[in-house]
């Protein structure tokens, strides 16, 4: 059913590790994020062990899950991260991991960032640009300071998936140019405060085809030849994320190892290590968000839908990227009927699944929304005066509370 088996029925009910969802649902209340801490660490290690071939640095992307908990559980594995804002770098460093265990990216980081990048000491600064490069060379003399710098090129290969995550298009925002190279290695030979240490990329989110990778690489492989030439030393060589996981059976992901094959080979021995940033592949299928089932309702035309008490300030990802979710019930059925799952907020593309076959539940019962430990609570919002969920974490067997449900105080405790 997933990727990971941690989420399974027992005696006809949904578990997480064999706790109960209905009695985590009555606990603390919905909707609810059910996040599982052995599935994190098992996504983890077997992604470690994919690239065990490898000199490399794995750093976990923070942006797919940025709960202090889900990051905890990661650091105390080893893995570094991968943070996009100062506000990232602020929740990495909070969970407790060393500061040069941190690379910094971001395609507009402001001089704040920068400054707090550098003053907590973090292992790479990724630049997109040359006005970045100048800023951060600025900001560094500044501190007195010198800055370990990645520049992150745009390797111009369209990786197929959703047009919202594909990142190495040369139509994208991001990253350097190829045309640009040239000026930009002439730069670290200008501005002081800078040292160019590493090279990077990131081609897009949830790429099934390896071949992406590799065109990529081979590209940024090519200007790790011209930077040694230019006489860099050039010591980390980062690929970036954006490898898959199954949301829908019918689409079950490439194998972390089809990866592997093809880039470990083409990496090794090249005196880099290796960074990579995988942010759904580890989060993605860690976590279910647990729904009940206020109302249900058919029109005249025969159409059914279940309303339910999460919605896309919970999920946005049907509505932003159309993405597939599978959607069960807690308690199993006998009999299915096909339906629409919608949320409450006021939107139509407010769903989270349409036409779907699903369990005949009553109102009042509860639904799991699976594969939502990736870009579904970092994403989600007071849209509508919603309150953010409370999280709970599983391990072995026993549930903690990760982060309190918002109260509506706290919706309005900023407002002067
Ligand atoms: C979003 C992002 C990632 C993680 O992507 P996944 O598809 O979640 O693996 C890695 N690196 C950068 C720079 C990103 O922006």
């Amino acid at each position: 059913m997933l990727d990971s088996h941690f989420f399974s029925y027992s005696d006809g009910t949904l578990c997480c590790d064999e706790v109960r969802l209905d009695g985590l649902a009555e606990q603390f209340g919905t909707p609810l994020y059910v996040i599982s801490r052995q599935s994190l660490i098992n996504q983890f290690r077997s992604f470690e062990a994919a690239f065990a071939g490898l000199p490399h640095f794995t750093c976990y992307s923070v942006k797919a899950n940025f709960n202090l908990s889900v990051i905890r559980t990661l650091v105390d594995e080893g893995c570094g991260c991968d943070v996009n804002s100062g506000g990232e770098l602020f929740r990495a460093l909070k969970a407790g991991i060393s500061p040069d265990k941190i690379i910094m990216a971001g395609v507009g980081k402001t001089e704040q960032e920068i400054e707090y990048g550098l003053n907590s000491g973090v292992l790479l600064l990724k630049s997109e640009s040359v006005s970045e490069l100048k800023a951060i060379d600025r900001v560094a003399g500044r501190l007195g300071k010198k800055a370990n710098v990645a520049i992150r090129i745009n390797p111009n290969v369209t990786a197929e998936t959703h047009p919202y995550i594909t990142t190495g298009d040369s139509k994208e925002k991001f990253g350097i140019d190829e045309a640009e190279l040239g000026e930009v290695f002439g730069l670290f030979r200008t501005l002081p405060n800078l040292s160019l240490d590493g090279l990077d990329m990131h081609i897009g989110s949830q790429i099934f085809d390896p071949e992406y990778y590799v065109a990529a690489t081979q590209k940024l492989l090519d200007v790790l030849d011209t930077a040694r030439l230019l006489g860099f030393d050039i010591k980390w060589f980062d690929i970036g994320g954006g490898f898959p996981v199954t949301y829908d059976p019918q689409k079950p992901a490439t194998p972390i190892d089809r990866f592997a094959e093809k880039l470990v080979p083409m990496l090794d021995g090249r005196g880099v290590t290796v960074i990579f940033e995988p942010g759904r592949f580890i989060a993605a299928n860690s976590s279910v968000l647990l729904t009940k089932v206020l109302y249900r309702k058919r029109n005249h035309v025969g159409k059914e839908f279940f309303i339910v008490d999460a919605g896309m300030t919970e999920l946005i990802r049907p509505a932003l990227y159309q993405s597939h979710h599978e959607v069960i019930s807690v308690k199993r059925h006998e009999d299915s009927v096909t339906a629409d799952v919608v949320g409450p907020v006021c939107e139509s593309s407010d769903f989270f699944a349409r036409q779907r076959m699903i369990d005949n539940v009553r109102e009042g019962e509860l639904l799991a929304v699976l594969s939502t430990g990736a870009y579904a609570a970092v994403m989600g919002s007071n849209y509508n005066g919603r309150l953010r969920p409370a999280e709970v974490m599983v391990d072995g067997g026993e549930a903690k509370l990760v982060r309190r449900r918002e109260t509506y105080e706290q919706l309005v405790q900023n407002e002067v």
